[in-house]
Formats: structure tokens, C-alpha cells, sequence
């Protein structure tokens, strides 16, 4: 089987999974086979009775043994109930508004049921079980794959199994580091991830492929440093404008930015490119400084780009430019997505001449048609959430142009130098004046009506507030907030009269837009959204952040969401609403309530990492890897660092291979680089 074959050769592959699949970003059966679990389940079939655990889930044989009569419950479901033996004990079997389901079952005949079975009382009761002939087997491990739309488990399942079934895959790292890290070879980690014969095997399979993304990472961020080093850059003269768009600023730069802006333009003039990376805590002021940067260049006749995650960044950075840099004459455009056509058209054929000008944007600046005739400057804001893949292409938009990137995610000193090592640091260390500290609390889940008691009395008082969740729809377990779960409650009880919304990453930027005005607006008072509002809104009316399932987010994401209050000048909260099972969430959320020092919370998480937590993968928030995270594996980074480093300073065969490997793979998977 050829691995850059479409997917649409599979078996069983028609025009409408096709599609599904084509949504989640495959298209080749390399694709397929890189379309790695999120998570797994941990399946334990037929133990005995008093094993048995409510928080993992089970297949059991159960016999049935009655079918009760249905119910109609206080909120107007159907509720069916059949009644099973498990090895002698009595097992009820619930299903909501499924009446159909009574005819799947005879009395006296056996089923494999799957779920997760409470114990009440000396009874078990599990609520809409999956029904399977054969599921049984011992202590499987199932994959769980990110799904959008209406794709299932069982079908990716399905055709990444038959793939792997036809294929051997060769392996692509230099022989040497698979003895010396005693590493699995990349056929059996690929398979493993899929589908793991065991616990001890999965745990080959994840330790390889993140090896393999740190040592790719690596090797790149080398490469690119030793290109950028060997070029000339462009000497660009200090304008005397500069003095007077300082004096026009609203408010006087702080030390920490001045001294920042002063690196800047210290790397503008000299004949090297400028390739330095602003560290700066939420709220500390980047912005402006990028807007200084971007103004010097383009008078000197260049032009320079501004790329941000977002769309709605997009549109604040845009707005903010030009109240700043428009009395200054200064021609500056915004290229997202929903651009219309027309004028990406415009735009895109303006960049190629000779006008100075400065484009903000989105990814849709990293389009293969969008051609620079005169760049000068390339910044990124929010670098954690590109990938040095997705750096160099905006850098290879120009010919040898200054870069920039700017983030709000500080990360530990110890970390830096491997992660940022192609970088110069400059940091702005302090904020602007009369900031006060974000009161941090923590609250348990018991306690959550004191959150929204609080939100209240700001909303009175005509701040706004925010609350989080970590799912946009309710989930299967239940267990985790959602932000329409939580907006049917809230809109109807407590927050009953206010304006509330929604919003959410799968909404139309459009729609996700007009939202944010009417937040800013203060049309509504409250927004329930995912992490999409993490990057960079801004809001300084907003007094209160509100995070359900705080125990869910990683610190530094806790902390990029707390930036989002404190803005202004009012006395602002955040409530971390969590279930504190375990110490280490318990420290986790004491470290939050404890500090607002984004580079001391990181420390602090560092120290918390490296304890178990291998299986069931938290989100890193971090775009440049699938598997690994930097606090996590930073052992294996190391190591992926300083072999990358042996390897490119050598001149052996293996590396040239190897090179060409990174240079030529799609970009996509570059992450594992290609097969051959
Ligand atoms: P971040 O570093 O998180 O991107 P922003 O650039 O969005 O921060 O700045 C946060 C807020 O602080 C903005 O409203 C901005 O206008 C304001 N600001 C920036 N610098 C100063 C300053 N020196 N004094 C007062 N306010 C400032
Ligand atoms: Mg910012």
C-alpha cells in the first residue's frame, strides 16, 4: 500500500466519509495513520463483583433476567430499565428515551454490556450501556480519536487497522539514537499508538513519536537559526517620527518597554536580521511595542506583517493600529479568513508593489499566494500557538527579513534554552501602572453559587464577567462542564433577566465577532465560552473570570485566561471552580491563588510535572506538538536537543538524509517527518 495514496482508494471509503474525514484533515493514508488517539480506554471485562470500580469502564456479561415496565421521569424522558444478573448479583440497565431498545433483549440469554456501573446499594446500575456480542475480551485498551461531526471510533478504528494490517513502515531516525535511547523502531510505535497490545508497549510507542517530534523540532529551529545567521538582513534607519509617536501615545511607556523597544530597534539598525522573541506576561503591553517596531520599518520604506491566532486578535490588533499609526499616515490592512475575496484580492496584489504597508492577519498570511514585494518585519504574536514551521514560512515571504515573536506564556529559564534557543530573549518584566493583582479564589464544586453570587454583585456594580468551561457540548460522562449545559442553567436560574451568550471555536468568525462587540459594547454582561477567549481579548469593563473544571487546564493556561480580567482600573476576580481530588491539583490551584507571576507559575509547574500522569493526555494548548509537552518531557528534549545539535555539526550521510526528510515532508505531518 502506497502511504501518500487518497484516502478515498480505502475500502469501504464512500463520498460521505470521505468528506468527514477530509474535515478532520485526512486525506492521504499517511494522514490516517498520523491521526493519533487523544486518549484511551482502559476496558476491564467480567472481574468479580467487589473489583468492580465506577470510574473506569467495564464490559460485563449479564444475563438478562426481566424487562420493566417504562417510566416517565420529572423531566419528560422515557426511561426503560432491564434487569440483568452479574454473577449472581442483581445489575439494572437504564436507557433514556430509547423504548425501542426493550426489543434487543429475551430473558435468559446473555449480552456483554459496556459502561460505567455504580453501585447502589448491593445492586449495580449502569445508564445507556453499549450492547455488544463480542466486546468482551481481557483488559483491552480501546483508541479514542478526536472526532468531528458525526465520524465514530469504530469506523476510524476500522480503517486504520485494515491500513496497518498492509503495511510496514520503515524507519527514519539514524540507527545509532534507537540503541543508545533504547527506543521501539517506528513500525511498531505507529501500531502501538493505534492499538496497543499493552500498557508496557503503549508507553514504547508514545516515548518514540515524542522523541521523535523534540529531535524534528529540534533539528528545524537549528536549521532555521543557521540560516537566518548567514544572511544579511536589512539596516534599517531609527525615524525621527519615532519621538513623536511616543509623545502621541496615550499613556507613557513603562521602563520594562522601553528597554524592550530600544532591543528592537537596536536589532533594526544593525546588518544582521533581527530574530528575538518579546516575553511578556498578559497584560504587560506587547502590543504597542510590536506597533513601534512595525513603525519604524514601514518609514523606511518597508513593509511588515503582524500574523495572530485569531481572528477576533486580528481584528483588535487592527482597530488598535490604526487608532495609534493612521495619524501618522500609515497604510495598514487586515487579511483573515472571511476577508472577502475582493479584497484579499486587493490586498494581496497591493503587497506586491512597493507600498508600505502593514497587513494583519491570521493564518490566511501564510498562504502560498500571498507574495511580499518589500518585507521588512514579520512578527507573530502569540508564538506558542504557531509552529517554527509555520515561523519560517512567514519568513520566507520576504527575503531576509526581521522577525519577531511575541508570547504571553512564559516559560521556565531551565526550559528556554531549548525551546527558544534559536532566539534572542527580551522580556517585559512589569506592568503598567495601577494594576491591581486579579484576587484569585478557589472554589470547590459544592461552592459554585458563590461564584455566580459574586458575578452578580459586579454585574450590578456594571462590570462583565466571563466564565469557561472546557467543552462546548456536554460530553458522554457528564462529569465536565459545557458551555450549553452551563448556559441552559445559568440563562434560566441565576443569570435569569441578563444578557448572557455564548461563544465557542466552532462558530463562523463572523458570528464570533459580533459577539465579542457586543461584550464590548456592553450589550451583554456575561459570556460562557471555551478557551477561545484565552488569546488575547481585550476587555477592561470584564471584572470576573469564571473556570469550571479549573482542574482540567494546565497553569500556564489558567494563567493566559485570568489576563483576560484586570485590565482596567477596577478591582477584578478569578474563581477557579475545581474538583480537588488529587494533592497535586490541590497545589496546582494554591499556586494560582497564591501568585499572578506568570514566570514564577511556570517555575512552579515545572516542579509539579514528572509525576505519573502518562496515560489519558491533557491538552498542552501548545500547537507545535501532538504528543509531547515541554514541561512533561523535557528529559527527552534535552536529549532530542543536544542529539539534534551532534547530528547537524556532523557531516555524515544519515544527516543529509535526514535534512531533506524535514525540508521535503508534508507540512502538515512535518511534526514526524515523512516515511519512505
Ligand atoms: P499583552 O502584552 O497581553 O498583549 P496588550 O498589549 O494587549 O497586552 O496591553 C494591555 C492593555 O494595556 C491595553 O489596553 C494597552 O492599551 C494598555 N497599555 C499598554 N502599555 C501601557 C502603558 N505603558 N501604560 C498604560 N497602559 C498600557
Ligand atoms: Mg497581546
Amino acid at each position: 500500500m502506497d502511504i501518500s495514496q487518497d484516502v478515498k482508494y480505502l475500502k469501504g471509503v464512500g463520498p460521505k466519509l470521505l468528506e468527514k474525514l477530509n474535515r478532520c484533515g485526512i486525506f492521504t493514508v499517511l494522514d490516517l495513520l498520523l491521526y493519533f488517539p487523544r486518549d484511551y480506554e482502559f476496558l476491564r471485562s467480567n472481574i468479580p463483583f467487589n473489583e468492580i470500580d465506577e470510574e473506569d469502564k467495564q464490559v460485563l456479561t449479564c444475563v438478562c433476567v426481566g424487562i420493566d415496565r417504562d417510566v416517565r421521569t420529572k423531566t419528560g424522558k422515557t426511561l426503560t430499565t432491564i434487569r440483568f444478573n452479574y454473577l449472581g448479583n442483581l445489575v439494572l440497565g437504564k436507557w433514556f428515551n430509547q423504548g425501542f431498545i426493550k426489543n434487543t433483549f429475551k430473558v435468559g440469554q446473555s449480552y456483554d454490556l459496556m459502561g460505567k456501573f455504580k453501585r447502589v446499594t448491593n445492586r449495580l446500575e449502569v445508564i445507556n450501556p453499549i450492547i455488544g456480542v463480542k466486546l468482551a475480551k481481557e483488559n483491552e485498551i480501546v483508541p479514542k480519536y478526536s472526532l468531528k461531526g458525526d465520524l465514530t471510533d469504530k469506523i476510524l478504528i476500522k480503517l486504520i487497522g485494515n491500513c496497518l494490517e498492509q503495511i510496514t513502515i520503515k524507519d527514519n531516525l539514524p540507527k545509532y539514537l534507537l540503541e543508545k535511547y533504547k527506543m521501539t523502531n517506528l513500525d511498531f510505535a505507529i501500531k502501538n499508538i493505534h492499538f496497543p497490545t499493552g500498557r508496557r508497549e503503549l508507553e514504547l510507542a508514545i516515548n518514540r513519536l515524542k522523541f521523535q517530534e523534540l529531535f524534528t523540532y529540534s533539528m528545524k529551529l537549528l536549521m532555521l537559526k543557521k540560516n537566518l545567521r548567514t544572511k544579511n538582513g536589512i539596516e534599517f534607519r531609527l525615524v525621527e517620527e519615532l519621538k513623536d509617536l511616543k509623545a502621541a501615545l496615550p499613556y507613557s511607556l513603562t521602563d520594562a518597554q522601553t528597554r524592550v523597544v530600544r532591543e528592537i530597534l537596536r536589532d533594526q539598525k544593525s546588518p544582521w536580521p533581527m530574530n528575538r522573541l518579546v516575553q511578556g506576561d498578559v497584560g504587560s503591553g506587547k502590543t504597542v511595542v510590536a506597533l513601534i517596531a512595525m513603525f519604524n520599518v514601514i518609514k523606511n520604506g518597508y513593509q511588515a506583517t503582524l500574523m495572530v491566532p485569531t481572528e477576533i486578535l486580528a481584528n483588535q490588533h487592527y482597530l488598535e493600529a490604526k487608532k495609534l499609526l493612521e495619524p501618522f499616515n500609515i497604510h495598514i490592512e487586515l487579511l483573515t479568513g472571511s476577508t472577502s475575496l475582493k479584497e484579499k484580492r486587493r490586498i494581496k496584489e497591493l503587497i506586491t508593489t512597493e507600498e508600505p504597508v502593514i497587513v494583519i492577519g491570521t493564518h490566511a498570511l501564510i498562504q502560498e499566494d500571498v507574495d511580499f514585494k518589500n518585507l521588512g518585519l514579520v512578527i507573530t504574536d502569540e508564538q506558542h500557538r504557531f509552529g517554527v514551521e509555520q515561523r519560517s514560512r512567514l519568513i520566507n515571504k520576504g527575503r531576509r527579513p526581521d522577525v519577531m515573536v511575541m508570547t504571553a506564556t512564559p516559560i521556565p529559564r531551565t526550559l528556554a534554552l531549548y525551546v527558544y534557543s534559536d532566539l534572542d530573549i527580551s522580556a517585559i518584566d512589569q506592568l503598567p501602572p495601577g494594576r491591581k493583582p486579579v484576587d484569585t479564589r478557589f472554589f470547590n464544586e459544592s461552592e459554585r453559587f458563590s461564584a455566580y453570587d459574586l458575578a452578580l454583585e459586579e454585574i450590578d456594580k456594571g462590570r462583565q464577567v466571563y466564565i469557561v468551561c472546557p467543552l462546548i457540548e456536554e460530553d458522554e460522562d457528564m462529569k465536565l462542564n459545557s458551555v450549553e449545559k452551563l448556559y441552559n442553567e445559568l440563562s434560566d436560574g441565576v443569570f435569569r433577566g441578563i444578557p448572557i451568550e455564548i461563544l465557542h471555536g466552532k462558530m463562523k468568525p463572523k458570528e464570533k465577532d459580533e459577539i465579542i462587540n457586543r461584550f464590548k459594547n456592553n450589550e451583554t454582561k456575561a459570556i460562557i465560552s471555551t478557551t477561545v477567549i484565552e488569546v488575547g481579548v481585550n476587555v477592561p469593563n470584564a471584572s470576573v473570570m469564571i473556570i469550571e473544571n479549573a482542574e482540567r487546564f494546565g497553569l500556564a493556561q489558567l494563567h493566559q485566561l485570568r489576563g483576560r480580567v484586570g485590565r482596567g482600573s477596577y478591582e477584578s476576580y478569578c474563581i477557579l471552580i475545581a474538583k480537588a481530588k488529587t494533592e497535586n491539583t490541590k497545589k496546582r490551584m494554591e499556586i494560582m491563588t497564591s501568585s499572578t507571576d506568570g514566570f514564577y507559575i511556570s517555575e512552579e509547574d515545572l516542579k509539579l510535572r514528572g509525576s505519573g500522569e502518562m496515560f489519558g493526555r491533557r491538552q498542552s494548548g501548545d500547537e507545535e506538538f501532538i504528543l509531547a509537552n515541554i514541561y512533561d518531557d523535557m528529559n527527552i528534549l534535552r536529549c532530542a536537543k543536544s542529539e539534534a545539535k551532534i547530528l547537524l555539526d556532523s557531516d555524515e550521510e544519515e544527516k543529509v538524509k535526514f535534512c531533506n526528510e524535514v525540508k521535503n515532508s508534508l507540512e502538515r505531518w512535518s511534526k514526524y517527518i515523512c516515511f519512505n
